[in-house]
């Protein structure tokens, strides 16, 4: 009797639902929840993101705050698959205020577009955020005091896969002190997300005949991505 009544119903709710123009019934899907609970999640990154940006603008905790012009923090997509980490602000990046805008950039760019991607769909930043003066390295007591931030920046975004581009991104990231030549082109767990350190786009601009090593490490992280995505 019970059981009829609520079949009736239904019967009832579907012509009505048949008269007014549907095809289906419309109800919440599981997917559409899952895409608003994302849509949740990436506006929290990005103004997590934000506001870490903030705290790197007015950051004073080294000695590179005296001679910046922009602050550098990261930039790209706050929700995304794969992050870069660089070394540092040059000239250009200080100027702008935005990492790899410079001739490194450029050949980033074109690493990413040989792998189908867009500067867009990552996520690019440094180790530090300010610009060593006249580009010099950055020093272990600057890479410490910015670290922090970084491990922020890459817990909010939770990337699938990292890729550390060139020396100081590697060893800090890794805490290995081995040399970039023998480190590159191997994936390591960084925190369980899995970390190749490749050359810096920088290294290949001075040495032509590194781009082969480096366009091979973009092959790994391709195919890297593939499998984590469909895992
Ligand atoms: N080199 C880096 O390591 N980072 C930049 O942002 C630009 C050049
Ligand atoms: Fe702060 Fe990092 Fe800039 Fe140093 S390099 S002043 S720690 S933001």
């Amino acid at each position: 009797m019970y059981r009829k009544e609520i079949i009736g119903n239904l019967k009832e709710y579907v012509k009505l639902l048949r008269e007014l123009g549907y095809i289906a019934i419309p109800y919440p899907s599981t997917i559409s929840q899952q895409n608003s609970k994302k849509t949740l999640e990436q506006e929290d990154s990005r103004e997590a993101l934000r506001i870490i940006a903030e705290e790197v603008a007015i950051c004073k905790k080294c000695r590179l705050w005296e001679k910046r012009t922009n602050t550098v923090p990261g930039d790209g997509a706050t929700n995304a698959k794969l992050v870069f980490v660089g070394e540092a602000p040059g000239q250009q990046e200080d100027l702008q205020g935005i990492p790899f805008v410079g001739r490194a950039g450029k050949l980033l760019e074109k690493l990413l577009s040989d792998i189908g991607l867009k500067r867009e769909d990552v996520f690019i930043c440094n180790v530090v955020k300010c610009r060593p003066p006249n580009n010099r390295d950055p020093q272990p007591d600057e890479i410490s005091a910015c670290e922090p931030i970084l491990i922020k920046q890459l817990e909010i975004i939770k990337p699938l896969v990292i890729c550390a581009l060139g020396r100081h991104a590697a060893q800090t990231l890794l805490r290995d002190s081995t040399g970039i030549n023998r480190l590159r082109g191997h994936f390591y767990n960084y925190h369980g997300i899995p970390l190749l350190p490749t050359l810096h786009p920088a290294a290949i601009l001075r040495a032509a005949n590194l781009l082969p090593d480096i366009e091979s490490d973009f092959q790994l992280l391709k195919q890297k991505l593939m499998e984590t995505q469909d895992g």
